[in-house]
């Protein structure tokens, strides 16, 4: 009997798994022509400062245009993209596109601030980064300032030999670093220290949790007094209120990320922010 139901449920599953990869595979099949068809799009999330609430900075997130589907989250197609090896392909073309928006603000007369790109750890262990962004940033004439990138922790220590050398250089070239998704990964603060980075983001995990008064908490502020210990600017991702937003500004907390700021959006509707600001310190 035993066995009939492991057979069964051997069935029962293979059959979910064979739709779930169908339907992955169509939508592989077309993240294929998706960066030629012209279908990938950054959205810009601001990043503000914990004690004026002004934006700082913000950070690119990648979305799909699907024809039929309409937009389509990173968090679907990004790990496709890894195992395809198109990630190199996207992640360049997000760095490119990056520059490109920012010499088009500074055209346009607008004050911008640094815009951070993620990097996958596909993408960071087969590319020259440094290099490819030297070049896109000399193509469009920005100083690195202007760029910054987002590695997150697991990347950071999967590949830790590696990484600390292209932090490095990075750090030469005066391009910012923040380690991304902060907390997610069980490295201490101290092992952090070898990598020369100048911000650490905190997981949104542990940030929903505020309000709720469980370790978690308390952990957002142990890492948070820890990393001003190693001079990091400290970003909280995924604020949604302002109970989250009291709490760790409370706590040392720099700059804020989250719905209660703004929402990933539109270059277009960016730069409107971006020019708003500018008319609002004039
Ligand atoms: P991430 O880098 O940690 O980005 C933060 C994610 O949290 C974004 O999801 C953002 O939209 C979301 N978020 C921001 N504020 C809030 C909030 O208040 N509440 C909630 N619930 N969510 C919030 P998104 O845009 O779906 O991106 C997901 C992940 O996909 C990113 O996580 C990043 O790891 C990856 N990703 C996005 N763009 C790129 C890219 O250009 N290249 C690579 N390699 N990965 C990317
Ligand atoms: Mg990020
Ligand atoms: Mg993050
Ligand atoms: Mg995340």
């Amino acid at each position: 009997r035993a066995k009939e139901e492991g057979r069964n449920t051997f069935c029962y599953f293979s059959a979910e798994i064979s739709t779930a990869t169908l339907g992955e595979l169509l939508l592989e099949n077309d993240l294929f022509g998706a960066l030629e068809r012209g279908e990938l799009l950054l959205h810009y999330q601001p990043k503000v400062d914990a004690a004026s609430g002004e934006i700082v900075a913000a950070e690119a997130l990648m979305r799909w245009h699907h024809r039929e589907r309409g937009l389509i989250s990173p968090e679907q197609f990004i790990p496709l993209a890894e195992e395809n090896g198109l990630i190199n392909a996207f992640g360049e073309w997000a760095i490119r596109a990056v520059c490109a928006q920012q010499r088009a603000w500074l055209d346009a007369g607008l004050l911008v601030v640094p815009v951070a790109v993620n990097i996958s750890a596909h993408q960071f262990a087969q590319q020259d980064l440094p290099n490819m962004l030297a070049h896109a940033l000399a193509e469009y004439g920005l100083p690195p300032q202007l760029l910054e990138l987002e590695l997150t922790e697991s990347l950071l220590m999967r590949n830790s030999a590696r990484a600390a050398a292209v932090l490095q250089t990075l750090r030469r070239m005066h391009v910012q670093v923040a380690i991304d998704d902060f907390g997610t990964g069980y490295s201490s603060l101290s092992y952090l220290r070898q990598f020369p980075v100048q911000s650490l983001k905190i997981d949104r995990s542990f940030v929903c949790q505020i309000g709720e008064h469980g370790e978690p908490v308390r952990l957002a502020s142990a890492i948070i007094a820890m990393a001003h210990e190693l001079d990091l600017t400290v970003i909280a991702e995924g604020v949604e209120n302002e109970i989250q937003a009291r709490y760790l500004a409370e706590h040392g907390c720099d700059q804020f990320q989250g719905y209660l700021y703004g929402r990933p959006q539109t270059a277009a509707a960016f730069g409107a922010l971006l020019a708003e600001r500018q008319l609002a310190s004039a």
